[in-house]
């Protein structure tokens, strides 16, 4: 789905008024007094953007799985299949099924005539059920829904060592993240990410709930993060388009407080990329954690360093064979994020990082605007080296005095 949000320079985006600038640093409402209009704005001293709508929610609306089923469902399962093996992966109890349908005694008539795609939808308007785990119970998925306190009720990637998981925690309002090993090789990984984010402790990096190690099949260990209702900063920008200069400031200059606390402790971070950076419906944003963090004195997996050879956001430095790491990597990747969010795609792994900066169009939001702070910082994020370069914390506080330059 395509979307156009409308949006503008101190200007009513509907009708072109001057709206009253609310001088803050967040998204948040402001009503268009000529036309009306309910709009988003994000200000700064020098100039507030009006978005028609709030721009990380229309992201995220974008994204939403429409709760539907495979089309061939009721052909390769019959509603009492379906049921039988609902009632194996521990979700619902055939008590719980008959309390929400009435009686399913008798399959036949209990069923109420329904075919399994019926009784699957009736299971998720009740919010019993998600659509995504009726299509991995047609898939014959039936382990690692419930690990009590947690269930899980959607998926959010699916790869070959680790799978993650949205999951309830039973009895509360809270929704998490699980993050499950599927294979051994994964361990040193989910170690990694738990013993760096634990030691970060940052507000600015999602923090982790749990670990735990299991002996289920197909479960040897699990990690739990808290929820943070966002939107990755890559489904953001793929759904709304470039995001201003001062907004885009203001992002990663959290973003960078992050990789800052990161650095405090001696972690070298290693894969910033857009879709590890989580922006919440106020402009809020924390990085996830992630395992291929570099720890001192710990080496490093070596199949870690083929897939950091790949990539417009990994340093040069990182794309030497054998190369050791160090703060810079981080602050190169940086800049190539700052690039993403100005210019709206990835940066072109085949050109110098500078010189797609230098290319960078100031059309792209208006002349005096902040881009061109913006564009010297980049400068130094992508030319800097390990004598001379500016830490991450100082880039948060530049980043932040260019959100809020008067
Ligand atoms: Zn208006």
């Amino acid at each position: 789905m395509h979307w156009t949000l409308e949006r503008s320079r101190n200007t009513c985006p509907i009708c072109g008024a001057l709206p009253s600038q609310p001088a803050t640093n967040s998204l948040q409402t402001a009503v268009c007094g000529s036309c009306g209009t309910v709009l988003w704005c994000f200000t700064t001293g020098a100039a507030t953007w009006y978005y028609h709508y709030n721009p990380v929610t229309l992201a995220l609306h974008c994204e939403h799985r429409r709760a539907t089923l495979p089309p061939d469902f009721s052909e390769k399962l019959t509603n009492d299949e379906f049921l039988i093996k609902v009632m194996q992966t521990g979700l619902l109890t055939r008590g719980q099924v008959s309390a929400l349908l009435g009686p399913v005694s008798d399959p036949k008539s209990g069923l109420k005539g329904l075919d399994s795609a019926e009784l699957a939808m009736e299971l998720i308007n009740a919010g019993a059920l998600t659509a995504w785990q009726c299509q991995l119970i047609q898939q014959d998925r039936l382990q690692g829904f419930v690990t009590p306190p947690y269930r899980v009720v959607d998926g959010f990637y699916d790869g070959a060592t680790c799978r993650v998981y949205k999951a309830k925690i039973a009895g509360t309002a809270t929704d998490a993240v699980l993050k499950n090993a599927i294979s051994p090789r994964a361990a040193p990984y989910l170690e990694r990410e738990l013993r760096s984010v634990n030691e970060v402790n940052s507000p600015f990096v999602v923090a982790v709930r749990e670990a735990t190690t299991l002996v289920v099949p197909n479960n040897p260990h699990f990690l739990v993060r808290e929820y943070f209702h966002g939107c990755r900063l890559n489904t953001l920008v793929k759904n709304v388009g470039p995001l201003p200069p001062e907004l885009t400031a203001h992002i990663m200059a959290q973003a960078a407080s992050a990789l800052s606390a990161f650095h405090e402790h001696g972690f070298v971070y290693r894969r910033l990329v857009p879709r590890k950076i989580i922006v919440d419906a106020s402009a809020n944003v924390k990085i996830m954690g992630t395992g291929m963090v570099a720890i001192p004195g710990v080496e490093t997996p070596g199949a870690d360093q083929k897939i950091l050879r790949r990539g417009a956001y990994t340093s040069p430095q990182q794309r030497v064979v054998g190369a050791t790491t160090d703060t810079w990597s981080d602050i190169y990747s940086l800049g190539a994020c700052l690039y993403f969010c100005l210019a709206g795609t990835d940066p072109s792994g085949r050109t110098p990082l500078r010189a797609q900066i230098e290319r960078l169009a100031s059309e792209v939001a208006g002349a005096d605007s902040a881009l061109p702070e913006l564009r010297s910082i980049m400068r130094f994020c992508v030319s800097a080296n390990t004598n001379n370069g500016l830490t991450a914390h100082e880039l948060s506080v530049q980043l932040r005095s260019v959100a809020n330059a008067p």
